[in-house]
């Protein structure tokens, strides 16, 4: 059998320590993982795609390093499937926090089987400590000047001060 490839996709606007949590998990499960950041502009992104993408690398070093796994990070701007048939992914991993993410994951599980039945969707739950981080939320403590060193890595608390402090 050849190498096991994982996609994690994700907005990562910005990455958080949920993620960073899922990324260790998935790396357990796969010989390479490529993390995707997604261009979403729908979702209009407090960072740019560059800098969502350069968070995740900043944080991809240590995490390679203690599991031996290959991990890149790369952008995408195309439907999700054809991503993934496009890095040859084996499987794609989601997080699930609350079961306000399950009705969302559970929809668009049914649909990309409808577009490529060969590429499963695996879910994976962070640890405890880490459930209730939510990027949107990160954001809107940073914003209101709150404390988000539990939430992101530091660099990322720095970016998000940088952020909302200027123009201010
Ligand atoms: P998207 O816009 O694709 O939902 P996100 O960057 O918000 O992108 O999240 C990427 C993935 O990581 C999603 O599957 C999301 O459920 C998961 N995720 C985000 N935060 C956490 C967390 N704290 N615990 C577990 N999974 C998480």
């Amino acid at each position: 059998m050849g190498k096991r490839i994982g996609l994690y996709p994700g907005t990562f606007d910005p990455i958080t320590l949920g993620h960073v949590d899922i990324i260790e998990r998935a790396v357990k499960l796969v010989d390479e993982l490529v993390v995707g950041v997604a261009i979403n502009e729908d979702k209009r992104p407090l960072f740019s795609l560059e800098e969502r993408v350069a968070m995740v690398r900043g944080q991809m070093e240590t995490v390679a390093g203690k599991s031996g796994v290959t991990i890149r990070v790369e952008p995408f701007d195309k439907l999700l499937m054809k991503y993934a048939e496009q890095v040859n992914a084996d499987i794609i991993i989601r997080g699930l926090r609350a079961v306000s993410d399950f009705e969302y994951e559970f929809q668009m599980v049914g649909m990309n089987q409808a577009l490529n039945d060969d590429i499963e969707t695996v879910f994976l739950m962070a640890d405890a400590r880490y459930q209730s981080i939510a990027s949107r939320l990160v954001k809107e403590i940073a914003r209101l000047g709150g404390n988000v060193s539990g939430f992101v890595p530091a660099s990322v608390v720095n970016a998000l001060e940088a952020k909302f402090t200027v123009g201010e």
